[in-house]
């Protein structure tokens, strides 16, 4: 399979090697198999970072306390926890909350052309994947109408309610942003406490000590992969999980909690490798995404900043697809109905 080597500004450091599947889909050697690869980033996941960074930092108070992401039902009358107004939702969440209801009227398309690979070529990689299937039912429209169920389920209940409320609970975010200063920490206090670190991420058998003077590198931007929380957890995906070979330049992500999670090039982004973020395959985004997102919207930039540690190349800071981020606005749907 082909794959792209990334040559960092800096002669020292080695070379990023990604498999096809970590490039932009408008990429030649762009290719990627739902059966063979991890999850893609779906479109969704690239547009909800974007609603995230348009919406500013998130103040501590208005993230919720006790709630349970498990019993959410969006037809319940008290859904919304933020809906009594004592607290103020967070205009990110706003906006993801609008781009999932517009998510919904777009796919339309795919679920009334399902038999038609010049349509389905444009949909999402899963959703494509799925209506192919359903086509080799014995009874495609009911497995039709039970795809587009679960699609909307997604859109309008675990990805809400069952993920985004919960990673906004002061127990989730809050964990990152506690001993900041301010009710609402924005860039420059939330990477005093939770660092974007430029590292080589070297095998087990490497002596990093050896490789750091070999390189020229300060020993401490050099690790091995099972130093790291997520070479530590069954859940988190490893380096090679995900088709990257080491020793890689990548950027890790050091947080206010203790934990230490390589974000990985892939789908045209970055995807950090939390256990929380794998451990369901549904769930869009994690904390640490979240924050990225503030850090990100902060500098106003899809590229997220190395706070310490070694220049990584610019694709390993590439958290935002810049084809999506060129046509997606995020928007309340009130927005939309004055304009
Ligand atoms: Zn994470």
């Amino acid at each position: 399979m082909p794959r792209r080597h990334i040559h960092p500004a800096a002669d020292s450091l080695p070379v990023l090697s990604l498999p096809s599947g970590a490039l932009a889909h408008t990429d030649r050697t762009y290719d990627y198999d739902v059966d063979r690869d991890p999850p893609n980033v779906e479109p969704i996941e690239h547009k909800i970072r974007l609603d995230f960074m348009a919406g500013g930092p998130i103040r501590r108070d208005d993230l919720l306390g006790e709630y349970n992401p498990w019993k959410f039902d969006p037809e319940a009358p008290d859904a919304d926890p933020w809906a009594a107004g004592i607290k103020p939702k967070p205009r990110g969440l706003e906006y993801a909350e609008a781009t999932c209801r517009r998510t919904i009227d777009e796919e339309v398309q795919y679920f009334e052309h399902y038999e038609d690979d010049a349509v389905l070529a444009t949909a999402p990689a899963f959703l494509a994947n799925r209506l192919r299937l359903v086509r080799e039912q014995p009874n495609p429209e009911q497995a039709l109408e039970e795809e587009r169920e679960r699609r909307e389920s997604w859109y309008r209940k675990l990805i809400p309610g069952m993920n985004l409320y919960q990673i906004l609970k002061s127990s989730s975010y809050g964990s990152l942003i506690e001993t900041t200063i301010g009710t609402s920490p924005d860039e420059s206090a939330l990477t005093q406490q939770d660092a974007f670190v430029g590292m080589v991420i070297v095998d087990e058998e490497t002596d990093t000590d050896a490789y750091a003077t070999a390189q020229r590198i300060a020993p401490e931007y050099v690790i091995r992969e099972d130093r790291l929380s997520s070479g530590r957890d069954d859940v988190s995906p490893t380096l090679s999980d995900f088709g990257i070979t080491r020793p890689a330049p990548l950027l890790v992500g050091e947080y206010a909690t203790g934990g230490q999670y390589p974000f990985l090039p892939w789908g045209d982004a970055l995807v950090c490798s939390c256990p929380y973020k794998h451990d369901k395959p549904w769930r869009v985004m994690c904390k640490h995404e979240l924050l990225a997102a503030v850090v990100a919207g902060s500098t106003d930039s899809i590229f997220l900043p190395v706070t310490r540690g070694i220049e990584v190349p610019h694709r390993a800071r590439r958290f935002v697809s810049p084809d999506i981020a060129a046509t997606h606005t995020p928007r309340t749907d009130s927005h939309r109905r004055r304009s």
